[in-house]
């Protein structure tokens, strides 16, 4: 798939633009604070329906303007797909097909997006938080139901930590509602963990081939996901749903104490491990680093496995980050196949390793 055009209003410091795009490599080149970034997160916003740098979505709205507008052409296999976003101060309406789609998860998944910024290359190195955001939004656009499943299961579990507070503060006695909030948590919980079990496998055999051909079959990467619930490992759901509920029980009096909940997919992690040895920890920057490449080469892959197309690609001042070699595994994974937007200061050696000329874009204050 590849957007073929994105119209902007009122987005970011982009007052109005309409642009054309290349199916293959498109080149932002601009000055600092010109706005690639926000171009990019443009179009992550219009795949995702909210933007990857800020959970507060006025912050998108150009400044003294009443509301955002993003409207994009989608080209895939089966045809063209219009998308819109509008955003204002009231909230956010999502348009497929010039219908307004009730849930996200409905609109999710027309237009499937990677973006690779500098941040990523802390996939491996930072909070459980990045790694736990990074699954959701991959596997969301895969797998619709895996993206309902989680927003039911962050609602219920709102509503759990809110009467866990309750009972600590004494406002309320009744654990027989905790139950059965403990027993909705459970389901979707189990469901969530099981998908992730799921993809984590698919999308590790991928990263395993990729690492390995850049690392010259040297170093074996492995995943590993990591959570509190015994027996975990095991992707059947009842299984895991009977654990979580024991679980709840067994920490009922500590999470009363704490006033929140204390186990589930949302404490989950993942670890990777090169020769069985926790990346995180015992890795070189440059394993680190290798490592999240090949997670991100790996994704491309699976969505492509999963959806039979393409995912596009943005790629946020990335390529300055990687070294030669890994420059051209990246290149090599790419050209040809994923449609790809990238930043960079200025045009240096990166244009020379491409196969095909780029459509070069200059970025100059939102123009
Ligand atoms: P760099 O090379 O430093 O990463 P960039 O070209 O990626 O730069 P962006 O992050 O895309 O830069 O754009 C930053 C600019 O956008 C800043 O000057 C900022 O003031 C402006 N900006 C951000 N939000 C808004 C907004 N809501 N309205 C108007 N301008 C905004
Ligand atoms: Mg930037």
């Amino acid at each position: 798939m590849y957007l073929e055009e994105l119209e902007l209003r009122d987005f970011r410091n982009y007052d109005q633009v309409t642009l054309e795009f290349s199916p293959q490599i498109n080149i932002l080149i601009g000055q600092n604070a010109q706005g690639k970034t926000n171009l990019l997160e443009a179009i992550y916003v219009l795949a995702m329906a909210r933007s990857h740098r800020t959970n507060n979505e006025r912050e998108l709205i150009r400044f003294k303007a009443k509301g955002a507008f993003l409207a994009g052409r989608i080209k895939r296999k089966l045809g063209t797909i219009p998308l819109e976003i509008a955003l204002s101060r009231q909230g956010k309406k999502a348009k497929v097909n010039h219908l307004e789609q009730a849930r996200l998860s409905q609109y999710i998944g027309n237009l499937n997006v990677i973006l690779f910024a500098p941040e990523d290359l802390a996939l491996v190195k930072g909070a459980p938080a990045v790694r736990r955001r990074f699954i959701d939004m991959e596997f969301g656009q895969i797998d619709p139901k895996y993206l309902y499943d989680l927003a039911q299961y962050k609602a219920i579990l709102k509503q759990r930590n809110n009467y866990l507070k309750q009972l600590q503060q004494k406002k309320a006695q009744d654990t027989l509602y905790l139950e059965v909030l403990s027993e909705q948590l459970a389901t979707f919980g189990a469901a969530v963990i099981s998908k992730r079990l799921t993809f984590l496998a698919e999308l590790e055999s991928y990263a395993q081939e990729i690492h390995s051909a850049i690392t010259q079959g040297n170093e074996k990467l492995a995943f590993h996901y990591e959570s509190n619930l015994k027996d975990i490992l095991d992707p059947d759901e009842s299984k895991t749903i009977t654990e979580l509920k024991r679980g709840y029980a067994n920490l009922q009096s500590k999470e009363i104490l704490q006033g929140t909940t204390l186990l589930g997919p949302h404490r989950d992690d993942v670890s990777f491990t090169i020769d069985k040895k926790n990346v995180q920890i015992y890795g070189s920057q440059g394993q680190q680093r290798t490592t999240a490449l090949s997670v991100k080469l790996a994704e491309i892959e699976l969505m492509k496995h999963k959806t039979g197309e393409y995912p596009i690609l943005l790629l946020d001042d990335v390529l300055s980050e990687l070294d030669g070699a890994r420059q051209t595994h990246l290149l090599k994974a790419i050209q040809g196949k994923v449609q790809t937007f990238l930043t960079t200061p200025g045009l240096s050696e990166i244009t020379q390793r491409l196969i095909k000329e780029p459509k070069i874009f200059h970025i100059d204050a939102g123009h």
